[in-house]
């Protein structure tokens, strides 16, 4: 199916780009979900904002203690750069189970934020690494927390004026990892998730001090596991005092049936898929 029609501009620089943008514009950045909902007729922006030509987007870079990804880096290269692999594992493997080889090589780590799919990878892990959005506009620049990021199905926190510009993650300290793990909607990785669940964990003397567990595919967003991190703190970081933490990944979840499965088995999947994500991260640490 053809999109309806729309108005294109490629704007050279992000201040031209937040002059076009407003109630009826989308920003474009790789297209893996912008374009296939406009042939859908399922969103019918009057103008597209291609903000792909825009200089100056498309590193990872290390500044102020923060690794910072812009707004055009690719899902490739978050999975397979050295300063997120060693930062944030649990982004880095999120990335790379993010569609197919073509799709990573296209889609934008920013975009998939700014998309906020309920079953997309990358926003749980964004959750679970503690990272910051960046969002500017013509009026300025605020930072958002990603856990207040992903507001509900397929919305953000961003206003329609708004360019998510980068992503801040905090740098890896002595006793943290983190992990993420999914089921696949074809049984394996290259698919949104049936259920998937990013752990970031700091350990010191054999306890763990901090946790943060995020959970996808079977809510009604990529969302905190508050429950989960403040079970697991304070305990060894053994099985069992993981299966106990797993055991509240349901606690403020509303379980969503879908046609890759029912309530039940969506809600044993998250146990299973929390388990997995934090003994992942605490075998990491
Ligand atoms: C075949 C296929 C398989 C896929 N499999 C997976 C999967 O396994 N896991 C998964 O998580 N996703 C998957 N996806 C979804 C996809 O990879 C991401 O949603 C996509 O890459 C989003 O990034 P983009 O740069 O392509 O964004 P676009 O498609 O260009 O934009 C998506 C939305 O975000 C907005 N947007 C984009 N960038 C910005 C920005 N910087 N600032 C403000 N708004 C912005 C757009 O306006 C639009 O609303 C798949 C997609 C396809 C086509």
């Amino acid at each position: 199916m053809y999109p309806r029609e729309f108005d294109y501009v490629a704007p050279a620089s992000l201040e031209e780009a937040f002059v076009a943008l407003g109630d009826d514009a989308k920003v474009l950045a790789g297209g893996m979900s912008l374009i296939p909902l406009m042939k859908l007729r399922l969103l019918s922006p009057g103008l597209i904002v291609d903000i792909g030509r825009i200089p100056g987007l498309d590193s990872i870079e290390e500044a102020d203690g923060h690794i910072t990804i812009g707004a055009l880096v690719r899902h490739a290269d978050t999975a397979s750069n050295p300063l997120v692999t060693a930062n944030a594992a649990a982004l880095a493997v999120a990335a790379s189970m993010t569609g197919d080889v073509q799709v990573r090589n296209r889609g934008t780590t920013c975009g998939s934020a700014a998309h906020a799919d309920i079953a997309a990878d990358q926003p749980a892990a964004l959750i679970a690494c503690g990272a910051t959005m960046v969002a500017r506009s013509a009026s300025g620049s605020r930072e958002i927390a990603a856990a207040g990021f992903f507001v509900d199905t397929l919305t953000s926190a961003l206003t329609p004026a708004e360019v998510l510009t980068a992503i801040k993650l905090p740098k890896a300290g002595p006793g943290e990892a983190s992990a993420y793990d999914k089921l696949g909607r074809r049984g394996g990785h290259s698919d949104y998730a049936v259920a998937g669940a990013a752990a970031w964990v700091k350990k010191s003397n054999g306890m763990v001090e901090a946790a943060r567990v995020a959970l996808t595919g079977v809510g009604t967003k990529p969302m905190l596991l508050e429950g989960v991190g403040s079970a697991l703190v304070g305990a060894d970081g053994s099985d069992a005092a993981v299966a106990a933490a797993s055991a509240h990944a349901l606690d403020a979840v509303t379980v969503l049936e879908d046609l890759y499965g029912s309530e039940e088995y969506k809600g044993h999947l998250a146990k299973v898929f929390v388990a997995r994500a934090m003994k992942k991260a605490l075998a990491a640490v």
